[in-house]
């Protein structure tokens, strides 16, 4: 099979008129892929993704072909899917203040054109769920665009159906997790079209490198925000002399432990399932 891409953290091959996305153990913080492996985590964000898939198919349809019909070495943390062509927008929804959109609130009291009231910090719940698509850049970093934007580039239509698309996700994810003790605070999609048109929701969805996933019992806005999956990894990162930038330092054993031992506890709640690895 022919590797088409390497992200971060996944590969991605072609085999025929479908793709492989194969998510590896790889873990990167603050954009640096660490040369330590938390086992199992390719398999545990595979799965999720694919929980999520299933309780979302009544709104939208994605482009999973098989999760079992993969190469042998990548069972688990592969899936087969539907080679859509990509819309060049981040489908981003959210409904809590942080990262980037917290950056651009500071600036300019809005984020992709969405006006917000005044007096939101870190970590801030919206009155309402919002939609602040960005581009979705090749190099560099992606930018805010306004709805208007998205209108002009792939027109009326498509962009009403998967504005509304995004936040339907969104809301869905955000109240299924909340019964579980977990905000999803926000979270980005890619959509496509596949072969006969139809808009699809491809790549992975309401993942932890998808998402931000924060315990709802430890939150307290005004700063950031303890998250559920990387915590371990970068707490334990910002003690050490390291200035962020490649290469990564190696993980100790106990912290490798205690991430893995996060995402199986994520993956545990969200979907009510036992891990079996
Ligand atoms: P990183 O995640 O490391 O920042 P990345 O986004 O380029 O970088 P991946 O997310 O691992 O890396 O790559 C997955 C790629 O596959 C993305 O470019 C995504 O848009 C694309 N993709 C996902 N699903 C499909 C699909 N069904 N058809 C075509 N392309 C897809
Ligand atoms: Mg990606």
């Amino acid at each position: 099979m022919e590797l088409v891409h390497s992200g971060k953290v996944r590969d991605v091959y072609a085999d025929g008129d479908d793709l492989i996305l194969v998510a590896s153990d790889r873990v990167s913080v603050y954009d640096v892929v660490l040369p330590t492996l938390i086992p199992d985590k390719g398999k545990i964000l595979t799965q999720l993704s694919l929980w999520w898939f299933e309780q979302l198919a009544d709104i939208v349809p994605n482009h999973i072909v098989s999760a079992t019909n993969v190469p042998d070495e990548w069972e688990g943390r592969a899936v087969r899917c539907r080679r859509l062509t990509m819309l060049p927008v981040e489908w981003i929804a959210r409904g809590h203040l942080a990262g980037l959109g917290l950056k651009e609130y500071e600036k300019s009291g809005a984020v992709s054109g969405v006006p917000l009231p005044d007096g939101l910090v870190e970590g801030s719940k919206l009155p309402e769920p919002i939609f602040t698509p960005t581009t979705k850049a090749t190099v560099g970093h992606d930018e805010f665009i306004t709805y208007d934007d998205v209108v002009r580039e792939i027109g009326d239509d498509t962009a009403a159906r998967l504005k509304d698309v995004t936040l339907a996700v969104y809301e869905r994810g955000a109240s299924l997790a909340a019964e579980r003790g977990i905000i999803i605070a926000d979270t980005k999609l890619e959509f496509g079209r596949a072969a006969d048109g139809t808009l699809t929701l491809g790549d992975e969805v309401l993942t932890s490198d998808s998402s931000r996933f924060w315990p709802a019992d430890e939150w307290r806005p005004g700063g950031p925000q303890h998250s559920l999956d990387k915590q371990f990894v970068r707490d334990w990162s910002s003690t050490l002399d390291w200035d962020r930038t490649p290469p990564g330092p190696a993980i100790p054993q106990d912290i490798v432990d205690a991430t893995r031992a996060r995402y199986i506890d994520v993956y545990e709640r969200l979907t009510g399932r036992p891990w079996q690895s």
